[in-house]
């Protein structure tokens, strides 16, 4: 949303007239204040103030903002603090007009960046109680009640072999939640106030029950976003999809061309991600998500992707590269260089209002300002993972024995794991910074993200692998000698679910002399020897026709 309607909307704000919260928008308390989501803009804002929730939750109650104010205890000098607050929660839809009739219309999607928004900024509380409350990152390190970044990973099973897959997937797993079992554990997450979980795989659209189980969260309040190569997104679905306001989509792109994104993700993957964005564009949904992982080959393509998304009425989102599953053995060949990392940065600094990252790039933050996005490793405090078979990690690029924290099968299923697992509780102390904690960049970076620093062998509380500083590539230099991340003593992913025909390993096939390229898999229809042979597309007729051009 725009500064100007910002003012707009703040000038415009009226403290004499009746104001609601939005029929889509959730509060959730948390120790320092609440939680706010609005499923239509998918816009998460933060209070740091209990008596700001206080009026919140009273608001309609009252003819007048200001009666609320005042029935919550809001004195005379505080009141224009609250105004800005409220106002600040008027421009993001989250309250409206109380005479004003609900439309739908009133609240396109615009999805800002998460973990941007707090209503009375981010040093003080919208209000003066709770006087403690401080920075969010602060406050975050202490975990919350819920996860904010709950990535549910529905199978392993996928019709592509990339290169990068930071869950090695491929092949499902015969032990698979049932649909029952996922829908206790949406069940769950309805009970917690978990606004949305992050839907992905493997493709997790080759599930049989997987519009089932859209179908089942959203009509629990729990929004989807879910990420898909596109394989499954036809001009039907793509209108289903444009119809709610509670699914969001994110399709995976890494790279503004065939034969870079290709090279990562298979033959006719790019073609097959134009396709479903190009659907998703006629059929009217705004604001999807293209999610690009930031390799060495299309850190030169950002303008170009934000084009591509531009054009389909879309949002770019960047990611940075792991190395996790897959990832971990072509990392040393497609993570930036320093050189590039400085060149994202720039980018970032020029563009980081419209294009979201999450936790991606805090790492780089000591380059300059802090980039938007949530400025800290957030594994098991509010992120987390719940993989295909319910065990739960503290954060999806970490699927190693180290992070599992336990399983959704468990008694008291997801919400035991998350409230009562020692290793959250571990997580969740203050951090100490270790050989970081002398850098004058701590604040910022952190020392960056602990699933890059175990997967490359460095010590968690060491500097990152791509340190801006330098201190990741020495260190890495000092473990690895010329192999890279995978080798010496660097962990390997617990599992691999890889397409047998996939030969994991480096991009370059010394043996061949050429460079490896990752495959597309085609799955036969021979009845399966084993479950987890069994073909994840089955019974589905792949896409066909021409791309449609209209949103192109
Ligand atoms: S380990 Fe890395 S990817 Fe995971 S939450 Fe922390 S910073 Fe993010
Ligand atoms: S030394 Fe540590 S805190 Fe400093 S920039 Fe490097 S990773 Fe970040």
């Amino acid at each position: 949303m725009s500064t100007e309607l910002n003012s707009a909307v703040r000038i415009a704000f009226d403290l004499d007239r009746p104001w609601r919260l939005d029929e889509r928008a959730a509060i959730r308390p948390e120790p320092f204040g609440a939680m706010l989501y609005h499923f239509g803009t998918r816009n998460l804002s933060f209070l740091k103030s209990t008596t700001l929730l206080s009026v919140l939750t009273h608001l309609a109650e009252h003819p007048t903002a200001r009666a609320a104010c005042t029935a919550a205890g809001v004195t005379e000098a505080e009141l224009p603090t609250y105004m800005r607050a409220l106002a600040t929660l008027a421009c993001s839809n989250m309250i409206i007009p109380g005479d004003r009739p609900w439309d739908r219309r009133t609240a396109p999607p615009v999805s800002p960046p998460a973990f941007s928004r707090t209503a009375g900024g981010d040093t003080g509380s919208a209000g003066s109680r709770p006087a403690t409350v401080g920075r969010l990152t602060d406050v975050f390190e202490l975990g919350l009640s819920s996860p904010i970044c709950l990535t549910w990973e529905l199978t392993y099973a996928c019709n592509l072999a990339c290169v990068h897959c930071l869950s090695s997937s491929g092949r499902r797993d015969p032990r698979e939640l049932t649909t029952a079992e996922c829908k206790r554990v949406i069940d769950t997450m309805r009970r917690m106030q978990v606004f949305y979980v992050n839907i992905g795989g493997g493709e997790p659209t080759v599930r049989p029950d997987f519009w089932e189980l859209v179908d089942y969260s959203t009509a629990h309040q729990v929004g989807v976003k879910f990420s898909t190569n596109g394989i499954r997104l036809d001009a039907s679905a793509a209108r289903k999809l444009a119809a709610s306001d509670y699914v969001d989509v994110q399709i995976s792109l890494d790279g503004a061309t065939a034969e870079v994104n290709d090279a990562v993700r298979g033959a006719g993957s790019y073609e097959t991600a134009t396709r479903a964005m190009a659907n998703l564009a006629a059929a009217g949904f705004r604001g999807f998500k293209i999610s690009v992982v930031v390799t060495r080959h299309n850190v030169s393509q950002l303008d170009a992707l934000a084009k591509i998304a531009e054009d389909h009425g879309a949002q770019l989102r960047l990611t940075r590269l792991r190395p996790s599953g897959r990832g971990a053995d072509v990392w040393p060949e497609l993570h930036p260089t320093s050189a590039q990392q400085r060149e994202l940065y720039d980018w970032l600094a020029a563009h980081g209002e419209q294009v979201l990252t999450g936790d991606s790039f805090f790492h780089l933050s000591p380059y300059g300002k802090p980039l938007p996005g949530l400025n800290m490793c957030g594994a098991g405090r509010v992120v987390c993972l719940i993989d295909p078979v319910g065990d739960v990690y503290a954060c999806p690029f970490a699927i190693h024995q180290n992070f599992l924290a336990g399983d959704v099968r468990q008694p008291g299923g997801f919400e035991a794991v998350w409230q009562t697992s020692p290793l959250f509780a571990e997580l969740r102390q203050p951090q100490t910074g270790g050989a970081c904690r002398s850098c004058g960049s701590f604040d910022s970076c952190r020392g960056g993200c602990m699933a890059a620093k175990f997967f490359t062998g460095l010590p968690l509380d060491g500097p990152d692998p791509e340190c801006v500083r330098g201190h990741g590539e020495a260190a890495l230099g000092a473990i690895r000698g010329d192999h890279g991340a995978g080798a010496g003593t660097a962990p390997r992913p617990s599992a691999d679910h890889s397409h047998r025909r996939v030969a994991t390993g480096r991009l370059h096939d010394a043996a061949a002399g050429r460079p490896r390229r990752p495959v597309t898999v085609t799955i036969g229809r021979r009845p399966p020897q084993r479950a987890c042979d069994e073909d994840p597309l089955a019974g589905f007729a792949a896409l066909e026709g021409p791309v449609p051009t209209a949103s192109l």
